[in-house]
């Protein structure tokens, strides 16, 4: 099984963890619509951030 990334600190110092990349992506383009309104991040984006 792969290394996947799980943690995502966003710059407003929310922590977002998925247990997959997948999930992460999922949680944090949610967490982007929820308090970042007009922001969106390519998952491609996501995960080159995310730990
Ligand atoms: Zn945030």
């Amino acid at each position: 099984m792969p290394y996947q990334k799980s943690l995502l600190r966003c710059p407003c110092g929310e922590e977002i963890r998925g247990e997959t990349e997948d999930l992460l992506v999922e949680k944090a383009q949610a967490h982007l619509a929820e308090q970042h309104e007009g922001r969106t991040y390519e998952r491609e984006m996501i995960l080159f951030m995310a730990t």
